[in-house]
């Protein structure tokens, strides 16, 4: 894995040492002496992961880090602090001014590099979220979110597998001052059923279980769906370390040194449950977007891009099968009069109404979609022609038959009604496009020659498949 490192420290042997370290593992290493010029490296280079030295003259490194944290432009990037001394609340300082971990100096070189390591492989991840929500095109949908440090860390879902007693109940106690659910458990299958009934926001296991093989449930974690995503804080012993680095590969995401440090403990909870919710909110919006992308959002129909993509592959699989596939297509009659005797909100109604009655007329393998304005279609696989004849004209009796209840200019009922065009595609003959301009032309049919009707194509011209009373 190669990854470009900001060192930050004012003091230059320590940064040559790091430097020296990192590069030797095929690290990308760029430094900087204070607090300001970090900042500065940090948007220029922008760096995977960033060293973080906490006593420096003037900025120190808890504003520093409080800084990166609170931008949008940059708190993805993971930070880890770096204090002279094993003072425990240096640590939580740091954590808390959101830090994503710390190392004390001397540096441990498997401690540095496997953490290093973990972070870069999650940042790498949040990246690809925030990639595919960028081109998903909803630029700035994060843009008056709470950064990441500010994302609540309260009242968690946290599954904890330890056969400890003692330990259980400590961690079940400490997070009670953060009211996160805790649910505990002494055995692998008792995890598994647990996460299998529930979401967890984070699992938190002890290394050490007397009897089974913790590595191997955090590594079936990760291969499962469901917890993929979940974070893992690991309680190891002081000579854990060749374990914890395989673990941290396995995708592990923190772990804590025994005996448990209470505050040390709420800290990195805390810090993955952030990180875990901030990364469900990407998830979330992207997939809001998605749906914004592919969807109408008056009437909730899939839209002409959904559409056109989906005929296609109908088509395509279609050629496969040989089954027949049928389109149809509606406009409202008159449409236009009804907003400018109702206004603008009453026809939005009734276009809602309409689509209502449309997706409950056809079944759940056709789709329906908005082409546009007060134009729709229906596509229908598997489909013979003298079915889609009588689907719609059962579609346009239906529209026709009852009025349209609108609230709108106060509780009225509209007779609204519809003309159709419906075509098979013929396999070989027609394209997407091809196969819609034959149901439009039918359509168009059904408009010249009286409206509330509906029009069929053939080869030998259009036919009158139903009609009722038409307005004038
Ligand atoms: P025809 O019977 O020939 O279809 O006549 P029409 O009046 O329905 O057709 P025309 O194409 O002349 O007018 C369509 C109208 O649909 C004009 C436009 O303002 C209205 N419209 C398009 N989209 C919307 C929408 O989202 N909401 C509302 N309320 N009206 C819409
Ligand atoms: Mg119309
Ligand atoms: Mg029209």
């Amino acid at each position: 894995m190669t990854a470009r490192v900001l060192v930050v420290d004012d003091l230059r042997p320590n940064v040559k040492l790091l430097e020296a370290k990192l590069t030797s593992e095929y690290f990308d290493v760029i430094t900087a002496a204070d607090g300001p010029e970090a900042l500065e490296k940090i948007r220029e280079s922008q760096p995977d992961i960033v060293l973080l030295d906490v006593m420096m003259p003037g900025m120190d490194g808890f504003e520093v880090c409080q800084k990166i944290k609170a931008d949008p432009e940059m708190m993805h990037i993971p930070v880890i602090m770096i204090t002279a001394l094993s003072d425990a609340s240096d640590r939580v300082r740091g954590l808390e001014s959101g830090a994503d971990d710390f190392l004390t100096k001397p540096v441990n070189d498997i401690a540095m590099f496997a953490r290093v390591r973990s972070l870069v492989r999650l940042k790498m991840l949040t990246d690809e979220w925030r990639l595919r929500e960028q081109t998903s095109g909803q630029l700035g949908v994060l843009k008056d979110e709470k950064p990441l440090y500010e994302v609540n860390a309260r009242h968690a879902n946290v599954l904890v597998l330890d056969d400890n007693e003692v330990d259980a109940a400590k961690v079940r106690a400490t997070l009670d001052q953060d009211e996160d659910d805790v649910a505990a458990v002494a055995s692998v299958e008792a995890a598994h059923a647990k996460l299998r009934e529930d979401r967890y926001d984070l699992v938190i296991v002890n290394l050490r279980l007397r009897d089974q093989d913790a590595l191997r449930f955090c590594s079936q974690m990760r291969a499962s769906e469901l917890t993929r995503h979940t974070p893992i804080l690991v309680v190891a012993e002081e000579d854990d370390t060749d374990r914890l680095a395989k673990g941290l590969d396995l995708g592990i995401n923190d772990y804590l040194i025994k005996p448990i440090d209470r505050q040390e403990l709420l800290a990195r909870t805390r810090t993955q449950i952030r990180r875990q919710r901030f990364q469900e909110r990407l998830r979330d919006n992207y997939e809001r977007s998605l749906a914004m992308a592919l969807t109408d959002s008056l009437t909730g129909l899939y839209n002409r891009r959904y559409l056109t993509a989906h005929m296609a592959a109908l088509i395509e699989r279609m050629g496969e099968s040989g089954k027949p596939l049928a389109v149809l297509m509606f406009d409202i009659d008159f449409f236009k009069q009804i907003n400018d005797t109702h206004g603008h909100a009453v026809g939005d109604e009734v276009l809602v109404e309409l689509s209502r009655r449309v997706v409950h007329n056809v079944r759940s393998v056709d789709t329906v979609a908005r082409l546009g304005g007060e134009e729709f279609i229906v596509v229908m696989p598997d489909t013979e022609e003298p079915v889609a004849s009588t689907v719609a004209e059962r579609l346009r009796a239906n529209v026709a038959k009852d009025p349209f209840r609108v609230r709108g200019g106060g509780d009225q009922a509209l007779e609204i009604t519809i003309s159709v065009g419906a075509a098979m595609f013929e396999p070989g003959e027609d394209s997407v496009d091809s196969v819609i301009k034959k149901a439009d032309d039918a359509l168009y049919e059904a408009k010249r020659s009286g409206r509330n009707k509906t029009v069929g194509w053939t080869d030998a011209g259009f036919t009158t498949l139903g009609a009722g009373e038409a307005r004038a």
